[in-house]
């Protein structure tokens, strides 16, 4: 596996990286080890202050930043401004919340005085995809930081400029050696960390297949994991929704990071009354995005994060299209070097369909016609994924029935889901399981240790 920048757009190797060696991974282990057992019993406020350090930095150095995550994975500049924006605040957030989530916690009962307390673990290894090079790690970091938790980072391997940008950023804020340890890891380096008596648990984002290894190896060793992976989730539209909104919202919930988000929406769930006209507002403003240089501000489609992802949602297309789907809109190849793949509109999509179980990650969006608000959480819950939704309607007390009848983790009602440091982040079913961001990033991977006095 070789751990590489290659500049989606016009598909340049900008930089190669050496592979993580058994020896830097020994080092990052026993560093790891030994700031835990210094961390265990210390005051968490200069933790607070360098997180607060880190914010600085990330809004000091906005465009270096964002320009690496660009040339690493192709995704347009004003996208990976406001990713670093939105890590500054989780730093800052954790930094300003942290230090009252680590207090004890007092505990009603007539056993006596009785708490828990949130206290370290151990080493955690990250593994994190390159979809948002900085945000993913910065979910597990912060809290982690916080909590005493040293880490292990285990980037993938077509965003290794961000993984070692973002480790210079938590050295120069101050953290101390072995808080965060960025290894270009193999799959079974990764494998051996879990196992490692000193490691305490694992945190991954990914897909279900990256997923489902990795929780075998933590569930293997008895260590905590935590899985962040895919998901299908649904725009549903009921007919009094304020349609302006739903027009003026539904592209950019599919086309936002070229569609590569967990929790784009990727099923769009329309009221009849309304599925023709909707199609016609998704089908104009997917034909105005104007595809280039992800560096060029005037830009507005990025290309794909890399060729094999575009050889993916292309044969995910094809295959769709062979079993029945329809093209309302896209699947025209692009005349540029660069890895795009053009906004595209299925129709059609049926249950034996291969795409309809499937998440497709990238800008392609599934437009379904529904008669009735059981229709349509009937449709959003047929899926193997559970992560978000949103609900448009009018009727609120109308839109929260329904947003409670959809099994996901999170759902966002008159808006498109976003993540915010202060809401917890994670979902159900093959979408994975944990929490993080809020106090909630705190679960996992802190011994939420029980005390009671007489
Ligand atoms: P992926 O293939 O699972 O990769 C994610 C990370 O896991 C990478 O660092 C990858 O390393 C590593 N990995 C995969 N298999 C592994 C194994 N057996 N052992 C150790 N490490 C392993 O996922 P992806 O395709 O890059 O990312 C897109 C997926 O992530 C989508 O399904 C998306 O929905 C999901 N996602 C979920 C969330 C969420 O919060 N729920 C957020 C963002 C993305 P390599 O790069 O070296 O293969």
């Amino acid at each position: 596996m070789a751990y590489r920048t290659v500049y989606p757009y016009t598909n340049e190797v900008l930089q190669t990286y050496d592979p993580a060696t058994d020896a830097e991974l020994e080092q990052a282990l026993a560093a790891g080890h030994a700031l835990y057992k210094q961390w265990r019993d210390a005051d968490p406020a200069p933790r607070a202050r360098i997180l607060r350090q880190i914010a600085a930095r990330l809004r000091a150095q906005r465009t270096e930043y964002a320009t690496i995550m660009t040339h690493d994975m192709g995704k347009l500049i004003g996208e990976s401004e406001d990713e670093i924006d939105l890590c500054a605040a989780i730093a800052d957030y954790y930094a300003e919340h942290g230090p009252a989530f680590l207090q004890p916690q007092p505990l009603p009962t007539n056993q006596g005085k009785a708490y828990y307390v949130r206290q370290a673990t151990g080493v955690l290894v990250m593994v994190e995809p390159w979809n948002f090079p900085f945000y993913q790690v910065m979910r597990v970091f912060a809290p982690n930081f916080m909590a005493g938790n040293p880490m292990i980072l285990k980037h993938a391997s077509i965003t290794p400029g961000s993984a070692a940008a973002f480790q210079e950023l938590v050295t120069s804020a101050g953290a101390p050696a072995g808080a965060l340890t960025n290894l270009f890891m193999s799959y079974d380096q990764v494998s051996k960390a879990i196992a490692d008596p000193r490691v305490a648990g694992v945190a991954l984002t990914g897909s279900e297949r990256g997923g489902a290894s990795v929780a075998a190896e933590a569930g293997k060793n008895l260590k905590k994991s935590s899985m962040e992976l895919g998901g299908t989730d649904v725009f549903i539209a009921l007919d009094d929704a304020d349609w302006d909104r739903v027009y003026k919202l539904a592209p950019a919930a599919r086309l936002a990071n070229s569609g590569q988000v967990c929790t784009s929406a990727k099923r769009f769930v329309i009221a009849a009354s309304h599925y023709d006209e909707f199609l016609e507002h998704l089908k104009a403003a997917f034909a105005r995005r104007k595809p280039g240089d992800p560096l060029d501000p005037l830009t507005t489609l990025a290309p794909v994060s890399s060729a094999s992802a575009k050889k993916k949602i292309q044969s995910q297309i094809d295959e769709a299209v062979a079993n029945g789907a329809q093209v309302y809109y896209g699947n025209e190849p692009i005349d540029l070097p660069g890895q795009f793949v053009q906004p595209t509109i299925l129709t059609g999509l049926t249950p034996d369909n291969p795409l309809y179980s499937q998440e497709i990650f990238g800008p392609v969006a599934e437009v379904f016609k529904v008669d009735s608000d059981d229709e349509a959480v009937a449709l959003a819950n047929d899926s193997n994924y559970g992560l978000g939704g949103a609900v448009f309607s009018q009727d609120q007390a109308r839109a929260e029935a329904v947003a409670a009848r959809i099994e996901t983790g999170m759902t966002f009602i008159n808006q498109s889901l976003r993540s915010v440091p202060e809401l917890p982040f994670g979902g159900v079913k093959n979408s994975g399981y944990g929490r993080e961001l809020n106090e909630l990033g705190f679960s996992t991977f802190t011994n939420e240790h029980l005390i009671v006095a007489a």
